[in-house]
């Protein structure tokens, strides 16, 4: 399924164009319009999803084999030394375009890209909680 007014469903249906480096029957993955670093590219799915909550499980499971085909490209292509995978949901999170995608960043030495936080010193009983809560909603 397509969004009205989607600017990612046109570009993966192809009605946009756009640097096309891989496409199949559920994905299309495009060269980042902005780079962060050189070879940055945007995995999109095909169906629109808001965000991984609305990501059918098919598109789910599939998408990271997909980046790993293109994280292998980019290591012999390339030569980067690194690269980073990233998903953002929600504003809050830096998600700008509302359809998601999933970031493929190869990593140079010098380049500029950072991703930092503090590290946590939560306690024992906190982290115990957390986990509790979450066990718990999951059912395993
Ligand atoms: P996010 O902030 O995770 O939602 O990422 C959106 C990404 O899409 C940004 O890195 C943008 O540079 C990129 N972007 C936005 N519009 C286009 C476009 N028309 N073609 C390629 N990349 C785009
Ligand atoms: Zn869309």
């Amino acid at each position: 399924m397509v969004k009205e007014d989607c600017i990612f469903c046109k570009i993966a249906a192809g009605e946009i164009p756009s640097r096309t480096i891989y496409e199949d029957e559920s994905f299309r993955t495009i060269l980042d319009i902005s780079p962060a670093s050189k070879g940055h590219a945007i995995i999109l799915p095909k169906n629109h999803a808001a965000n991984i909550y609305e990501l059918p499980e098919e598109d789910a499971s599939k998408i990271f084999v997909v980046a790993k085909k293109i994280a292998c490209a980019m290591k012999q292509t390339l030569q980067c030394e690194g690269l980073n995978i990233l998903q953002n949901n929600g504003e809050l999170a830096g998600q700008t375009v509302f359809h998601l995608h999933l970031h493929v960043l190869p990593r140079y030495q010098d380049d500029k890209v950072s991703f930092s936080w503090e590290h946590g010193k939560p306690s024992e009983e906190e982290l115990d909680a957390i986990a509790e809560i979450l066990f718990a909603f999951l059912d395993f």
